[in-house]
């Protein structure tokens, strides 16, 4: 740290990304990326807008918007484009809670919610989660405090239905409510339809992971048109030119090729079906996930020694240190060329720990004649 670097950041911990390895030998199953590429057409309308690169993007989003709009049956002031979904988490929790309004999330979400709390200064309190790892929705009921949900919820995977997500938006009706819709296109349903009903409610989408646009960092906040505009104040006191020109072209034709899209989320379903069964079949505990992700643990074995074992033969999957899911692991589902890579591996792994349990027995069985 440096001398310079002002007192109130000092404990400030960062956000810990995945690991992102610049040459491409791994199998990359920690991120939650698509293993598919967006739809062809995204690449030459890229390369269009690039030609006009010495020009700013324009602010607004507007052509963008009115695509997420019409996708969503809603107008475009209900919608805000951002540089990636993590920044509109980042205006909202900004935007409506401080010292008096604190935010409150399950103990077990997604790691950028109490990062994006401290680096604002605000409060948080975490609810735990059952021991089966699902959300009780009761903590959440009639609080009178904002609150955010990841829906499906990371890195478990485990979704909330609309009638549950409905109670908790209606029983806090002075509170913000933020559901961080990032998985939601595997399996989940959206509340975007409660917009309709209740002004205290924000929904957070990306392109990140169903759409295939990771690397183009392109994500959106829906809500009343009240709080977008108080989101949009924030974003124009900021970053105004927060979407550049090529992401804002590559959104509005991902959100155009629906068939595509629908048929990518329906691969990544059944590839994560079939890796379930194979895992289970292998003697794992596999939570019921509604994402792009299993959230796994074996009795034969620790994460953070899975997640090694897998590194060392060219797989990365994501393991989180904080004990309370340190014996789990989350991998992402990609092709299903990359699962039976996966699998086989793993299945590699457990036959070297029999081989190295059978010897040792067979050593001591010798000692003790
Ligand atoms: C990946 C992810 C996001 C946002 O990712 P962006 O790339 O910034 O859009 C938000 N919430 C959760 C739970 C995520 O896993």
């Amino acid at each position: 740290m440096s001398k310079f670097f002002v007192s109130k950041f000092d404990t400030l911990e960062p956000y810990v990304p995945g690991e992102q390895p610049q040459d491409m030998s791994y199998v990359k199953l920690n991120t939650n990326e698509s293993p598919f590429d967006p739809p062809k057409e995204v690449v030459p309308v890229i390369r269009d807008a690039a030609r006009n690169i010495r020009l700013y993007s324009d602010p607004e989003s507007q052509e963008l918007r009115q695509a997420i709009a019409d996708y969503y049956g809603l107008e475009p002031e209900n919608v805000m484009a951002t540089n990636g979904s993590d920044e509109a988490l980042n205006y909202a929790f900004m935007a409506f809670c401080d010292a008096e309004h604190p935010i409150v999330f399950p103990e077990i979400t997604y790691g950028f919610y109490p990062v994006i709390a401290n680096l604002n200064g605000i409060p948080y309190e975490t609810k735990s989660l059952r021991d089966d790892f699902t959300i009780d929705t009761r903590d959440y009921e009639g609080i009178g405090k904002n609150i955010c949900i990841a829906n499906p919820n990371a890195p478990t995977g485990i979704a909330l239905s609309l009638e549950e997500i409905e109670q908790i938006v209606r029983t806090n009706p002075d509170n913000i409510i933020i559901i961080d819709e990032a998985y939601v296109d595997f399996g989940a349903r959206s509340c975007v339809p409660l917009l309709y009903k209740y002004d205290n409610l924000l929904v957070t989408q990306t392109f990140s992971k169903s759409r295939s646009l990771a690397g183009g960092r392109l994500g959106f906040i829906m809500g009343s048109k009240d709080l977008i505009a108080d989101l949009n104040t924030l974003r124009n006191a900021s970053n105004p030119y927060n979407v550049n020109r090529m992401t804002a072209k590559a959104g509005i034709v991902t959100l155009r090729e629906n068939t595509y899209f629908k048929n990518s989320c329906q691969a990544i379903q059944f590839n994560r079906r079939y890796t379930r069964t194979a895992l289970e079949k292998l003697g794992f505990e596999v939570l019921p996930s509604s994402a792009n992700f299993l959230f796994v643990r074996s009795d034969r074995i620790g994460g953070e020694e899975l997640y090694k074992e897998l590194k060392e033969r060219g797989v990365l999957i994501r393991h989180f240190s904080d004990p309370k899911i340190a014996d789990w692991n989350r991998v992402t589902i990609g092709t299903k060329v990359q699962m039976d890579t996966f699998l086989s591996k793993v299945e590699e792994i457990f036959k070297k720990q029999d081989e190295e349990r059978a010897a040792e027995e067979a050593h001591k069985a010798r000692r003790i004649r």
